[in-house]
């Protein structure tokens, strides 16, 4: 089988099986040969690892990363390319594909069974209507991972890289930046995709940290901060986190906890660093 990473013989295996796109399923394959090499090249793949590929579609990806990996696990949720990918990727004896939802795939039995427990690199063209969900459940759920490579829209990407002062800042920066040192490998146009998607695309590459940078003593705590920052963020932090009861916090304590960083009381949490944000988990965390 000859690589699919062209319109020609894309075209000519969605003719084969007679596919039709699922726009719910956020479907657009990728025909650029070049983006593909830059995405391998990026996710430093070699033939001692195990890769986790989420959504392989007609296998165009899987194909190269079929040829650096040792192995790779392709999880898939549409049952109509299940064949496809049988064809597509009847050369390679490396690949396990799994017809599943990932937001349902217990990733921590999938590294056991398939890389016995050691660290996966996860590699993928995302489905764009569940990026966020994907990159956080990856990260909160501490699987044992090496790096996530992924391509995810152009925005999105600038959401995860971004600090204190965009617009853009948030809750997915915040992980971003607590669990992986992240670098925007390429920006990529609607041509590289058949259907073109809507909108520019970016691929990021993020290597996970064995430590974070920053120390807390509860990382639960630490995003239940961030997220009640965030929920209100035109709120000053004193606002915000007294209005979020999941806290339990109170508002002499925030004062306090403000005045010890040298901050206003009148503060607003977006302007805080991830940084700022841990010595404020340090000062705020009650152990019970
Ligand atoms: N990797 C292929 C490529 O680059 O050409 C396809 C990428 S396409 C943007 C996203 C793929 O993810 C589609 O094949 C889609 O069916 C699949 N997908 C969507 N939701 C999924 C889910 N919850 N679990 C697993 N795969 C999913």
């Amino acid at each position: 089988m000859a690589y699919l990473g062209n319109i020609g013989r894309t075209l000519q295996v969605l003719d084969k099986y007679n596919f039709n796109f699922r726009k719910s399923y956020g479907q657009n394959f990728l025909i650029d040969d070049h983006i593909l090499t830059k995405i391998v090249d990026a996710a430093e793949i070699t033939n001692d690892d195990c890769v986790l590929e989420i959504g392989p579609g007609i296998g165009t990806m899987t194909q190269y990363l079929c040829e650096a990996a040792g192995r790779v696990v392709a999880v898939e949720i549409d049952e109509n390319l299940i064949p496809v990918l049988k064809d597509t990727l009847s050369e390679y004896d490396n690949v396990t594909v799994l017809n599943q939802d990932i937001l349902k795939v217990d990733i921590r039995k999938l590294a056991d069974d398939y890389n016995g427990g050691r660290p996966l690199k996860v590699v993928a063209n995302l489905p764009y209507y569940i990026t966020t969900p994907i990159v956080m459940g990856l990260f909160e759920s501490h699987v044992p991972l090496d790096s996530i490579t992924v391509m995810v829209q152009k925005e999105v990407a600038e959401r995860m890289q971004t600090g204190p002062g965009s617009k853009d800042y948030g809750a997915l920066s915040l992980a971003v930046a607590f669990y992986s040192d992240a670098k925007v490998v390429t920006v990529v146009s609607p041509n590289c995709f058949i259907p073109k998607p809507n909108v520019e695309s970016s691929v990021i590459h993020m290597k996970v940290y064995e430590n974070s940078p920053v120390d807390v003593p509860d990382e639960a705590f630490l995003f239940a901060l961030i997220r009640a920052t965030f929920n209100q963020r035109r709120k000053t932090l004193v606002n915000a986190l007294s209005n979020a009861a999941f806290l339990n916090v109170s508002k002499d304590e925030i004062k306090t906890a403000l005045t010890t960083m040298n901050k206003s009381e009148t503060v607003r949490g977006e302007t805080f660093t991830l940084e700022e944000f841990a010595e404020l988990t340090r000062l705020l965390y009650k152990k019970d």
